[in-house]
């Protein structure tokens, strides 16, 4: 190599490196955060999480879904109607006395609300909790006007007092502990008796802020919902704050996103059912308030608390709604982002996420939103740059899509979103010497490690071919430090093996059943081909066992890998071709069985986005996961003597995640206990893998934190673990250092 060679080559690693976004500043405050607000967080957003699927079981499941079906209809049918149901909102708070301002930004929204505060001469003003006041900055807008702001939502109190920003949309102060929060009042108030207990908090807090709520001349809440036909605003609280803060000062500032307004009260019914559930895992909040403002109760004079009424002080009452767009509008009109309008903000895609159990909104989130939805709210109110701060640790493991009870499709979302990240990115030289070497459908400009994770299937091609010598290179220490340095591939993962025969080199010009019973076609899932062909080889046997004629034919990959990236033209291409592939099968009568669960889920979830709908509907009605097929066949008299008998061995199983939201999990439990395995399932969302996510330095930590979990559940057991998804197997393999194999190996003969 020449010196100019060299030092381009340098060059080349140098920049990589820079653009291998993997800023080391990342990785440190995940670690800070971990340790620091992780176990908080963990407890309770777990707790809410296992109390939403106490109160889920208590209604039963058919009940909640039809609640989630028709929540979705109402606000997809509202969003689609905003512009008259805006202008039916004004009319309405009109007719009742109040005022209605669009406020096209935030600086907007802010200034008039100081208007309405310097027009009642205010000096104070109490606030209930409100993302969308978080989202303005109004308490920095109005402090810089001279008015003293006291927010009286507990969580949010803390929070002011602490000086820091919401970790989560429902509790903005879940990451602290009651002894955090005991030392903060203590030293902040230097009260006459101890605070050391959440009893003794919140009477100090309640008598704290109940004389800032007495003295206050504004108050402020959000608004859960806006009701356009009555100007009618629904408030959610545990606490009942909101509604002193806006019955007891004579003017109430109520601030909301326009995407709040449904029609009518008609339809409240669903998302009254459906918040507290979601949300904190309650049958029904605290309080449900409805308020029609102004309100008509006389002003309260609390200088007279003995007179009837308190008084009834004589001063007139004012009520303002300010609507703030701040995006929206451009939300609406954008086929991707509009689907996070119909956010309910319950939190429960924040809760039954794994990465943001462990790690928290400080990590996973942005300038005000956190949790899933955050990336669509970010991405629409503030820009890409705010979302891309934290959109790669939303793994797309999909836990979140049944959580959410409007249906958003949360991860589609967080997709979108990567995707428009990476075009947004300027193209380096590297992009010249990659463009060359990989067959994707990419604009230069996306990050190296992207198309590097993105294009796996080239890569397991390569390496497969070139096995053992590859698994033998790519195990070298300095190769392990070059791809840290270059890809950011953390040296502390081991790296999959290839294997030299793929899984369709294998099945290659095998005689199969004659007179099957059906005929089908084994998916060969990169993985499964390239780097676990066992497991495809247990499929294939268990299969004919139970009567079908089976062919692997050489098709390419689902488009996963790429999809994971945030690579959606790659992606589509790949889901294009698969799907002509298949067709040929399809017409040939063939079904269609997936080993992998990702893979099944590209079929299942993501193709309805990147094909045409008949050529999603005709696969997707053809496809099944391994298990849930060879549970129809048993059902259908296929004999299971044919397999291997458990015979009471005991089995600990995980489900791979996105298996789990496909609703596939009992499938594979119901066939290990007919064929007399004795099974323990795990009840962790997600294993932390997540395909190239536990791969990457920055989240190692993090990937590792998350696992632990499951490990935690399979530690101790004498049981065979057994696991559905490749990245669940390494996963266990890495943390338990024991081996775990799909549970097709177990029942193949
Ligand atoms: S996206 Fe769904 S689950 Fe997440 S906060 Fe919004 S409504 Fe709740």
């Amino acid at each position: 190599m020449s010196e100019t060679d060299a030092g381009r080559l340098a060059s080349l690693v140098s920049r990589a490196r820079s653009r291998a976004a993997r800023p080391d500043a990342d990785a440190d405050r995940i670690r800070r955060l971990l340790a620091e607000e992780g176990d908080q967080i963990k407890a309770n957003t777990r707790h809410f999480n296992a109390e939403r699927y106490d109160r889920i079981d208590e209604i039963g499941a058919e009940r909640h879904e039809r609640y989630r079906t028709r929540a979705r209809e109402i606000k997809a049918d509202a969003i689609e109607r905003l512009p008259e149901l805006i202008d039916r909102v004004r009319e309405s708070v009109a007719d009742n006395g109040g005022t209605v301002y669009i406020a096209d930004d935030a600086a907007d929204a802010r200034e008039y609300v100081a208007e309405v505060s310097e027009g009642a001469d205010a000096e104070r003003v109490v606030k209930s909790k409100s993302m969308t006041t978080e989202e303005i900055d109004l308490n920095e807008g109005l402090e810089a006007r001279g008015l003293d702001i006291w927010e009286t939502d507990l969580g949010e109190f803390v929070i002011q007092v602490a000086e820091e920003s919401p970790s989560h949309i429902v509790g903005p102060s879940l990451h602290k502990s009651r002894e955090e929060i005991t030392d903060l009042f203590e030293a902040q108030f230097d009260p006459e008796e101890s605070l050391d207990s959440a009893q003794a908090l919140t009477e100090f807090a309640r008598e704290y802020l109940g004389e800032r709520i007495e003295a206050a001349d504004v108050g402020i809440t959000g608004a859960n919902f806006v009701l356009a036909d009555s100007g009618s605003i629904a408030l959610v609280t545990n606490e009942g704050n909101a509604r002193k803060c806006a019955s007891v000062p004579d003017t109430h500032v109520a601030v909301a996103g326009v995407e709040k307004i449904i029609p009518s009260i008609e339809e409240l019914h669903p998302f009254a059912e459906l918040i507290a559930r979601s949300a904190t895992g309650q049958a029904i909040p605290q309080y449900l308030s409805l308020l029609s403002p102004p309100v008509d109760t006389p002003a309260v004079d609390f200088d007279s608390p003995d007179e009837p009424g308190f008084g009834g002080s004589d001063a007139e009452r004012d009520f303002h709604l300010v609507l703030v767009d701040n995006g929206r509008t451009e939300m609406r009109e954008d086929d991707d982002l509009r689907e996070t309008l119909y956010c309910i903000r319950c939190g429960a895609c924040a809760n039954s996420c794994a990465n943001f159990q462990s790690v928290g909104g400080h990590a996973f989130g942005g300038e005000t939103y956190t949790g899933g939805i955050a990336t669509g709210w970010e991405a629409g109110v503030e820009g890409l740059d705010a979302a891309a701060e934290f959109n790669d640790l939303c793994t797309g493991c999909s836990r979140c899509v049944n959580a959410c009870p409007v249906k958003i499709d949360i991860p589609w979302i967080n997709t979108v979103v990567r995707d428009r990240i990476n075009r947004g990115k300027d193209p380096g030289l590297e992009d010249v010497l990659v463009d060359g070497l990989v067959p994707d459908a990419e604009e230069p400009g996306t990050p190296l490690r992207k198309r590097f994770f993105g294009n796996f299937e080239t890569v397991a091609k390569v390496g497969s071919a070139t096995a053992p010598v590859s698994n033998t290179i790519a195990s070298l220490t300095p190769v392990r430090r070059a791809l840290d340095a270059g890809l950011g591939i953390d040296v502390r993962r081991e790296l999959p093996a290839f294997q030299r025969e793929t899984l369709v080199e294998w099945a290659e010009g095998r005689a199969t059943v004659d007179d099957p019973e059906r005929r089908v076609v084994l998916y060969p899932d990169v993985y499964t081909n390239y780097v676990q062909p066992e497991r495809g080889k247990a499929a294939v046997r268990t299969l004919e066992a139970l009567g079908c004629a089976v062919t692997v034919p050489d098709v390419g990959g689902s488009g996963r890998a790429p999809l994971s990236q945030g690579m959606i033209a790659t992606a589509r291409d790949k889901a294009e071709r698969l799907a002509a592939d298949l067709g040929d099968h399809l017409d040939a009568g063939r079904d269609v069985v997936v080993v992998e669960p990702s893979a099944l889920a590209m079929v299942r979830r993501e193709y309805e986005k990147l094909l045409p709908a008949a050529t999603y509907e005709r696969l997707d009605d053809a496809s099944y996961e391994v298990f849930e097929y060879v549970y129809g066949l048993l059902e259908n008299g296929a004999a299971p003597d044919a397999l291997t008998a458990g015979d009471g061995d005991g089995v600990a199983y995980h489900s791979h995640c996105q298996q789990r939201t496909l609703g596939l999990e009992s499938h594979t439990v119901a066939v290990l206990e007919e064929l007399g395995y004795d099974v323990l399932t795990s009840d962790v969302e997600c294993c932390g893998m997540a395909g190239s996510f536990g791969y990457k330095s920055e989240y190692y930590e993090l990937s590792v934190d998350v696992g632990e979990s499951l490990a935690d559940q399979f530690e101790d057991t004498d049981r065979t673990v057994v696991a559905s998804g490749t990245s669940c197997t390494d996963q266990i393999e890495a943390l338990l250092a024991t081996e775990a194999r799909h549970p097709i190996r177990l029942v193949a003969p």
